[in-house]
Parts: structure tokens; sequence; C-alpha cells
């Protein structure tokens, strides 16, 4: 795995004593720091931990109270969704607040057109991003006739044919059977050997256990715990402290005395194959 080696070393973001709050007296994010790298990352927690705000803060959708963002050597604090349009993007968790448009070909062209592609760039980059998704052969449809996985699928399509920096994910596998997981999970992969940054808010500890490399366990606007998935998965008090479960990976592992050997679900298979192939 060359492309691992590489990736460690690239930060992206750095966040120094970042506060937040929505409402006067009501601290959503206080005194929050850490370094994000290269690796994809998810961050997990319960409901209102404030993982939503942390990814809008990245994205420009949100100014900190206190505190700075610095993007590469940048400080982002103070910059708009515009001015950060061509370098992160952002697939927000319900596709209807983001899809606008009465054709997919449309919607998936909106965000490289805005970032300044001439139509015949953006229709590529379009269809590249609806093939990875699986939904080239929608690409005339109206988005409102799909269902609401397929329109996930749009959302994320119309975020990556803007070949982004960084890809923030908000539940993206929310609505989606194995098969759109695994076709997440691969644009996950994708995107992260390609050298993008790959940050996504889960609720699917499996698929984390599977796609991702670094956890970011979030309770009440802090970091509990934050590192490999390897480790990360088996603080137990951390996890419980902050309601969540292990995943089944994880649990299973431990039960078969691989603790700090981290093994996914394809590793596994792959380990009672024999073979290191699917099928
Ligand atoms: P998560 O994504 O982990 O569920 P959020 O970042 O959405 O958490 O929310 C963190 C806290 O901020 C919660 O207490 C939530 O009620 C509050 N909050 C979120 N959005 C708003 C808003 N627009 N106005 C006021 N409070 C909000």
């Amino acid at each position: 795995l060359p492309a691992a080696a590489d990736r460690m070393s690239g930060e992206i973001f750095r966040i120094k004593d970042l506060s937040f709050h929505y409402l006067e007296h009501v601290s959503v994010l206080e005194g929050l720091a850490m370094e994000l790298d290269t690796r994809p990352t998810a961050v997990i927690g319960q409901n209102g931990a404030g993982k939503t705000t942390l990814v809008k803060l990245l994205k420009g959708l949100l100014k900190p109270v206190s505190g700075s963002i610095l993007f590469g050597n940048e400080d982002i604090s103070e910059r708009t969704v515009a001015q950060l349009a061509g370098s992160v993007g952002y697939v927000f968790q319900n596709p209807d607040d983001q899809i606008f448009k009465n054709r997919v070909m449309d919607e998936v062209m909106v965000g490289p057109l805005n970032i300044g592609m001439s139509r015949e760039a953006a229709e590529k980059r379009a269809r590249e991003a609806l093939s990875m998704v699986g939904l080239l052969d929608a690409a005339e449809e109206n988005p409102y006739d799909l269902d609401l996985s397929e329109r996930k699928m749009v959302a994320i399509a119309s975020v990556v044919a803007m070949d982004t920096q960084v890809l923030i994910l908000d539940e993206p596998t929310i609505a989606q059977d194995a098969r759109g997981r695994a076709v997440i999970g691969s644009i996950v992969r994708k995107l992260s050997d390609s050298g993008k940054f790959v940050l996504a808010i889960l609720h699917d500890m499996d698929f984390v256990a599977e796609y991702f490399e670094r956890v970011i366990v979030m309770a009440h606007g802090k970091v509990l715990a934050d590192g490999p998935k390897e480790s990360v998965f088996y603080e137990v008090d951390a996890l419980a402290a902050a309601k969540l479960e292990q995943p089944h990976t994880a649990a299973l592992c431990r039960k078969l005395g691989y603790e700090g050997a981290f093994m996914t679900v394809n590793d596994i298979n792959d380990r009672k194959d024999g073979t290191g192939e699917q099928e």
C-alpha cells in the first residue's frame, strides 16, 4: 500500500482553540483543537455532539465565534462558502437541501460551472461522477423522480464532479443498501488514494471500520478519542461515554483475540478464503 505512507504527511486543516455557539450562552464547540491530514477520517458521536457544526465551520457555512481554522497555510475562518467552493466540497445529509435542478445532468454540472469550468469540461466531469455513483443512465431524469438513495448519489456526484481537495460527507450511507454502501466506500478509497481528503460524519460504524483510517469520537462539543481506527474502536470507555457501540468487526476481532490488529470485514473474508480475492 504505497499510497498510505504518502497520505500520512499532508496536513489539510489545523484547528486552533475553536469555539462556536448558535445562541448566546449555549456553547456547541469550545476550545476545539485538531489537525486533519489526508487520511480518510470519520467523525462519530450521538446527535447533538457538534459534528455537523464542526464540518460547517470547515466549509465556511458558519463563522467561528473565536479561534482559527488553517487550510494549508491560510486562515479560512472568515472565508465565505463561495471562496471555498473550489477547495472544499460538502454533501449535505439531506440531498433535498442541495438539489434544485430538474435534470440530473444539469444538477451535477452546477458545481463545476460555478467554479468556472467550460460547459464541455463540466459535462465531462459530470459524466465521470455519475458513472462513479452508477447513475449515468439517469442523466436525463428529473432528480425528484429518483428515490432517496439515488438522490443522495446525485448529491454526492455533484460534489465529486468539482474535484475539490476536500470532500466532506454528512451521513453518506443513510438510505443506502449494501450495494450503495460499497459504491460510496469505493469513492472514499479512490479519492483518498489520489491524495484527496475525505471527512465524513457517520453513524454506520461497520462502514467506518471498512473504509476509514482515522476516527474522531465527539460528545458535547468535545473530542473524546481520536486516532487510527485500530485503537479508537477498542477505547471502550470513550465509546461508552459517547453512547456508541463498537462496530461488529471490532467486537469480533476482540473476541477472536486480534485486538490491536484491527481487521475489516473484507480482511476477515480474505482470511477465510485464504485467497485475498473476492469471488
Ligand atoms: P451533530 O451533527 O453531532 O448531531 P450539531 O452540530 O447538529 O450536532 O448540533 C450541536 C448542537 O447545536 C445541538 O445541541 C443542536 O441542538 C444545536 N444546533 C444545531 N443547529 C442549530 C441551529 N441552527 N440553531 C440553534 N442550535 C443548533
